[in-house]
């Protein structure tokens, strides 16, 4: 079997979040699809294990943000790698409370969409609700959404561990690989977060930090950290 034709299945990329009282809960997804026409259906697979599968079950509800394809790698990071305190993941964003009281994150998302849970079906370690969509909108009509495959081949981030679409990397012949320009100085090798996947690759640098194209995973300050999910460059093991 080659797992690799999994990385051909195409899909968006999701920030889906919940409310149950007080608390707000929320999840990066890409496997969010429409199921049906008449009524609106969407469905949404969450891992047992996260909070927002619990807070959907009791609640009922979610939102759906479509996000665009300038969304920085810091805003999925904080949804999809960061566990903890809810809380602070929302106090760093912003949302409104929509109309089936779960929160809409609008921070770079050009549509929406408010569901409410008409149906659930055990995955095993997954679980697979169906939202009747209730209300959406569109906040940015003119801009592109991001869409996984961007989000793995430019952003260079895979799905998580607990992610419905989640592939062992060191199951994949070398995807990643491509052609070196070799201009002078040999820029080094890739670099892997071991937190979230991350890879950081000299040839393109990390320009929202102002590290420049070219410059070596070595020469990178002390203080630099995974521009997905924060871990220290400690974290980082070569790709070879
Ligand atoms: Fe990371």
């Amino acid at each position: 079997m080659n797992i690799a034709a999994f990385l051909k299945m195409s899909y968006g990329i999701y920030l889906v979040s919940t409310k149950k009282g007080d608390r707000l809960s929320g999840f990066v997804a890409n496997t969010v699809f429409q199921v049906t026409s008449d009524p609106p259906k969407i469905a949404i697979s969450c891992h047992k294990e996260n909070a927002s599968a619990r807070v959907i079950e009791e609640s009922g509800v979610f939102s759906v943000s479509v996000l665009d394809k300038d969304t920085d790698a810091g805003l999925i990071g904080l949804f999809g790698y960061h566990s903890g305190n809810e809380d602070e993941k929302f106090e760093r964003i912003e949302y409104r409370i929509g109309t089936t009281g779960a929160p809409i994150i609008m921070s770079h998302a050009i549509a929406f969409f408010e569901c409410e849970v008409v149906d659930k079906f055990d995955l095993g370690t997954h679980s697979l609700f169906i939202g009747k969509v209730i209300d959406c909108d569109m906040p940015h009509p003119e801009k592109d959404p991001l869409t996984y495959d961007y989000f793995r081949r430019e952003l260079k981030l895979m799905a998580p561990e607990r992610s419905p679409t989640y592939i062992d990397k060191n199951k994949l012949k070398k995807e990643h690989e491509k052609p070196v320009e070799v201009t002078g100085k040999d820029p080094g090798q890739e670099y892997i977060c071991s937190v979230c996947g991350y890879v950081y690759d000299p040839i393109v640098g990390d320009e929202a930090r102002g590290i420049p194209p070219g410059t070596p995973f070595e020469d990178l300050p002390d203080d630099w950290e995974c521009p997905v999910c924060s871990a220290a460059k400690s974290l980082f093991i070569s790709e070879n």
